[in-house]
């Protein structure tokens, strides 16, 4: 191979892992090459475009996985530079302190991690920094506390979100404001990149003012000497040399061509189930179950959390334009009623009718989709799914990927929604229609019909554990594969849990961590 070809480090993926890595490592002076195996996100007024981009799926991928029974399944994902990111709704939070310690949950056991809170602090800190996280410190009742506050003031709630937070206050819970990375000057509106639009969570962001890994990071890694990105560009296969513990080739396709690349480092950020298949894809005849798989447990212990979008409707409409910026928590750990952990409750961005069209909700008595769209708030409930080994990526005999998923600690999340029902019913009397305006809670399907929810291939993660037990783990603590001297994976893949919050603030952080130690490594 040519000296060319041959790099300090290569990283394969641009999203929440992959861009921030290069965001980090760009100063360093060392040669990187980037690989994504999609294009930038085109930026056209389809981007913000509800019938283009959730009823006709316009951005997203076209590939083909299959389920258990082999049936397709046409998973919700996206291959962009900024990979997900340029899609996520942008609430960062940090995974609360219990979140790293061994948590008992109705239905099993969410294990520890080998790394405390405290040991990512700092990074969370540098995370919130670069992606301009908008918050209030000390709200949210189980806020893990951090060195720094956030580094811009919480996005402020719209009238209607206001007056159900003012609701949730009285009924003794602490609701607080979602962190948020959208880059809104509230103080100085003519100065502000977002223009605070009805077209954020799941759209790209057209005037670039979310707090993506593209414009944040890869845009700016880039503009350094030493980091070659190369779009288009998807990597096959990751060989090694013949004692099997270095990778000394990235076999990539690329514009219908193959080509070859080394690196000292190669670091896979593909996402939790496209890193899962590229080392299970790279099998050879020292690693027969698949790269860095001496445990068995790559592509194992899939989560992608419990989610429900519930719709709760009201006679009143709800004109709210951005309804993602109030969030409760008093039930992440339990409540006095219910020992165990039942999740998160915050919000989607606000529903439309073409939106409700490719996940069609039972309809409320008397009401169409547009009028349930303009009459909804829509919540969106996080319960943590455990980690099982049956839940797995695989490959089939093509080479597709195959996503067996059975869910599991269920009751948790019932009892969140029932605690959400209840609270709604509870609302102050609405001076048109007392308390007969709240017509109740309807859930959207999220389901495709193939059995995987939407929202579980969202937060992919698990599926190549970190862990001090080479037995029981692929990763290191410094996500460096127990097996392989030279392969890093740095997406959500490492998560040994899943919390019940959004993991992009943690694959974030995880990122910069990694990061520290690869500088050090590499001198
Ligand atoms: C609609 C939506 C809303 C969301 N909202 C939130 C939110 O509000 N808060 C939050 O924290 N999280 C949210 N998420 C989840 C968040 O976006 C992901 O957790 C995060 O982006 C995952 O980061 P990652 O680095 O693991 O993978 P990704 O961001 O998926 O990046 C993986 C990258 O690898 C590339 N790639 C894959 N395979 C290959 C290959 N073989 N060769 C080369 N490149 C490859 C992909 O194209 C992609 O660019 C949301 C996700 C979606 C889809
Ligand atoms: S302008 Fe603001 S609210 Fe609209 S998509 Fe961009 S970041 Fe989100």
């Amino acid at each position: 191979m040519s000296n060319a070809n041959h790099y300090d480090v290569i990283i394969i993926g641009t999203g929440a892992g992959g861009g921030t890595l290069a965001y980090k490592l760009a100063p360093s002076g060392k040669r990187i090459l980037v690989l994504e195996r999609g294009d930038y996100v085109p930026r056209e007024k389809d981007n913000w475009e509800p019938k283009a981009v959730n009823l006709e799926g316009k951005y997203q991928t076209k590939e083909k996985w299959r389920d258990i029974k082999g049936e397709e399944l046409h998973p919700h994902t996206n291959y962009y530079v900024g990979g997900n990111t340029k899609f996520y709704g942008a609430a960062l939070f940090r995974l609360r302190k219990e979140d790293f310690g061994e948590l008992r949950h109705h239905g099993g056991v969410s294990p520890a991690w080998p790394i405390s809170y405290n040991d990512m602090e700092p990074y969370y800190t540098q995370a919130e920094q670069l992606y301009h996280v908008h918050g209030e410190r000390g709200e949210d009742p189980t806020d893990p506390g951090a060195s720094a506050p956030y580094p811009h003031p919480a996005v402020s709630h719209e009238p209607r979100i206001q007056h159900l937070s003012d609701d949730f206050a009285r009924l003794g819970l602490r609701p607080f404001h979602t962190p948020l990375g959208i880059q809104l000057n509230e103080q100085d509106p003519r100065k502000s990149p977002c223009i605070r639009c009805n077209t954020c969570d799941g759209f790209p962001c057209l005037v670039y003012a979310k707090s993506d890994s593209q414009v944040l990071c890869v845009d700016r890694a880039i503009e350094y000497p030493n980091v070659t990105l190369l779009t288009n560009a998807y990597a096959e296969r990751l060989e090694t040399d013949a004692s099997g513990r270095r990778v000394t080739k990235v076999v990539v396709k690329r514009n219908g061509s193959r080509e070859e690349y080394s690196g000292e480092i190669v670091v896979s950020s593909c996402g939790a189930i496209n890193s899962a298949a590229l080392l299970l894809r790279s099998a050879n005849d020292k690693h027969p179950r698949g790269l860095a798989n001496g445990s068995d447990v790559v592509g194992r212990h899939y989560m992608g959390h419990i989610n429900s979008v519930l719709m709760a409707i009201s006679k009143c409409p709800n004109p709210t334009v951005f309804q993602k910026t109030l969030s409760v928590n008093d039930f992440y750990l339990g409540s006095k009623d219910w020992d165990f952990p039942m999740g998160h409750i915050s919000f989607v961005g606000k529903l439309d009718a073409q939106t409700l069209r490719a996940g069609a909700p039972a309809i409320a008595p008397d009401f169409t989709l547009e009028l349930m769209a303009s009459h909804s708030l829509d919540f969106w409930l996080t319960s943590e799914d455990l980690p099982d080994p049956e839940n797995r990526v695989s490959l089939n005999s093509k080479g597709e990927i195959v996503l067996s998923y059975k869910l599991n600690n269920e009751e948790g999340h019932k009892r969140l929604i029932a605690k959400l029902e209840s609270l709604m019913k509870q609302q102050t009397r609405c001076e048109t229609h007392g308390h007969e305006c709240h017509v109740g809670l309807f859930s959207r399907n999220i389901f495709l019909g193939q059995r995987i929810p939407l929202a579980g291939v969202a937060h992919q993660n698990g599926t190549i554990r970190f862990g001090d037990n080479p037995k029981t783990s692929a990763l290191d603590a410094n996500c460096r594969a127990h097996d392989v001297d030279n392969l890093y994976v740095v997406d959500a893949s490492f998560f040994p849990s899943s919390g019940a919050v959004n993991p992009g603030l943690t694959i974030m952080a995880n990122a910069l961590r990694v990061g520290d130690h690869l500088i050090e490594r590499l001198g």
